[in-house]
């Protein structure tokens, strides 16, 4: 896939920038921060994470919107795969982009990492249909929204792995997780429990019993 032709082209992109740039935010590449045009204040990592969250949040609907029509037999299960695909292009991609400073700061390298973890969500896409076909994931079931629920929530691992390489890239050696939930699973509390590690070495976001509903992030330094 190509992310940077297909995505500029679709109406579906970077709706995370365009959240934080319609408060007048410019990316200051030298301090990977995003900064008020209007009181030159940085918002912190917890801010923009605020901001990725909310928008993970609205546009899961979106999803669930397309397994209901699956549900309802207004899709085949090709049509489905395809526009659960596109979705998740379009919520993965802006979350990285995002994480990255915007469509200006990408290279072509941060395209390559971002193809890879779309990618990655493709291979699980392919595991969901998959099930379908072969009755494991019934159709008819609360669980199959719940499974689809899982592929926008999963763009808050995308973006906190984005942002993870950002920040190695940048020249960061450590990293610790900050727990997001007050109901943290028992790998987020071990895992924050170890507080200041090599970077790259902690579980990532959605690589706990919680999976996708991670709300953890990382501090580096
Ligand atoms: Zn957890």
């Amino acid at each position: 896939m190509d992310p940077q032709t297909n995505d500029k082209q679709s109406g579906n992109q970077n709706k995370v920038e365009a959240a934080v740039t319609a408060a007048l935010f410019l990316y200051d590449p030298a301090k990977r921060a995003y900064k008020s045009l209007s009181t030159g204040r940085y918002l912190t990592a917890q801010e923009v994470r605020k901001v990725v969250d909310a928008v993970i949040d609205s546009y899961q609907a979106e999803f669930v919107a397309i397994s209901a029509r699956l549900q309802a037999g207004e899709l085949s299960l090709a049509e489905w795969q395809m526009q659960m695909a596109q979705a998740v292009k379009g919520l993965h991609v802006a979350t990285a982009v995002a994480a990255n400073g915007g469509f200006n700061n990408m290279s072509q390298a941060d395209y390559g990492f971002v193809g890879s973890q779309v990618k990655r969500q493709y291979q699980f896409l392919q595991g969901f249909a998959d099930d379908i076909v072969s009755g494991k994931q019934l159709v008819q079931s609360g669980s199959l929204l719940n499974r689809t629920k899982l592929y926008a929530q999963a763009a808050r691992g995308t973006y906190e792995q984005t942002a993870r390489r950002r920040e190695r890239l940048a020249g960061s050696t450590e990293e610790k997780r900050n727990l997001g939930a007050s109901d943290s699973c028992q790998t987020c509390l071990d895992e924050a429990a170890k507080s200041w590690q090599p970077i790259g070495t902690l579980r990532a976001i959605g690589d706990s019993l919680c999976l996708a509903n991670c709300r953890c992030e990382f501090s580096y330094k």
